[in-house]
């Protein structure tokens, strides 16, 4: 699925003179799409406390051990039904904020916590609570959601680093991966900048993305799975498909000929996806893509700004990960 872009040189001279003009009043825009209500159903701050099932696997040794020997941690499955947000029902396990962030994301790419969590649907989760019962425990090594009918599965790996991430049973990370380039372009026309002199306007103003310059009908590929938040026209950006990628992220692809065949507004694509053509429509002084990457609202260097690889385990690490994964799974069946 990924495409392999061709890296062009920075290509610096002549770069004003081949852009388009995009001014700030478009992160305006991405913000008000992104600017959700919340669910009603599924959301309510003030939501009372969930019902609770505790089963403790003890593998402590017996109390007649010696005092010596190091206290085993033990091992607990915990549920609890949600009755009020998935972060509710998270806080009533025990688990803190960046715990709790760190599951939303991991269940975010499977399941969409704002409308398909519904009343009675179940949060479990698998930990070593170390003895002694007040320290507060760490991540869970394994998490359940039930929603309706189907189940979604999450499982810590820890990197390197000691980073808490979560995998699917099979090792793949369940952070969505991203493309850096959504054209095979010849060269960066224009960068990414806080203040330029617009061609079009011939005004000083910011240029929020960066425009990739490529033949008209070059195809435009999603870099990221992402639903469209608007697909049309706009004044600036001409024919313009704006994506909500997995939070935090949105992107924006601008001045295309054509959309894709069939492309709707609130249409889930996948990463790599073709969502239209690159074209001149808009405030373009030739063919080009005009692409824009926004973290939590804010315009982003689309060519630098971090994004998350593809980070699946490989080889041994994977066989040896899902062999864990494969119990736990079955632990929290039972
Ligand atoms: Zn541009």
């Amino acid at each position: 699925m990924p495409f392999s872009p061709i890296t062009a040189s920075p290509g610096k001279a002549g770069r004003l003179f081949f852009a388009c003009a995009i001014g700030s009043v478009c992160t305006v825009v991405i913000c008000n799409a992104l600017q959700r209500p919340h669910s009603s159903s599924a959301v309510k701050d003030d939501a009372p406390a969930v019902s609770f099932r505790q089963t403790a696997v003890p593998s402590a040794a017996p109390a007649s051990a010696p005092p010596a020997a190091p206290p085993e941690p033990a091992r607990m499955t915990e549920s609890a039904t949600v009755d009020g947000t998935f972060s509710d029902a998270a806080q009533s396990l025990g688990l803190d904020s960046s715990t709790i962030a760190t599951l939303t994301q991991a269940f975010a790419a499977k399941v969409d916590l704002r409308r398909d969590l519904r009343k009675g649907d179940t949060l479990s989760v698998i930990y070593d609570r170390p003895q002694g019962g007040a320290t507060p425990h760490d991540e869970p090594l394994a998490a359940r959601l039930t929603t309706g009918s189907s189940s979604h599965d999450v499982f810590l790996y820890r990197d390197a680093e000691g980073e808490a991430r979560y995998y699917s049973k099979d090792g793949d990370s369940t952070k969505p991966a991203f493309t850096r380039y959504p054209v095979e372009f010849t060269r960066v026309s224009s960068d990414f900048s806080l203040r330029r002199l617009d061609p079009v306007t011939h005004r000083w103003q910011s240029h929020d993305g960066v425009d990739l310059a490529a033949p008209i009908g070059t195809p435009v590929r999603a870099t990221a799975q992402g639903t469209v938040t608007f697909i049309g026209r706009q004044t600036g950006y001409g024919k313009v498909v704006m994506l909500e990628n997995p939070p935090p992220y949105s992107t924006v692809y601008a001045h295309l000929s054509r959309f894709a065949k069939g492309l709707r507004n609130g249409a889930t694509v996948a990463r790599g996806q073709v969502i239209g053509y690159v074209g001149r429509t808009g405030w373009a002084t030739g063919p080009h893509l005009h692409y824009e990457v926004h973290v939590d609202d804010v315009a982003m260097d689309p060519l630098t700004v971090d994004l998350p690889g593809d980070d699946r385990l490989r080889g041994e690490e994977r066989q040896r990960f899902a062999k864990e994964a494969e119990s736990l799974s079955a632990e929290l069946s039972g």
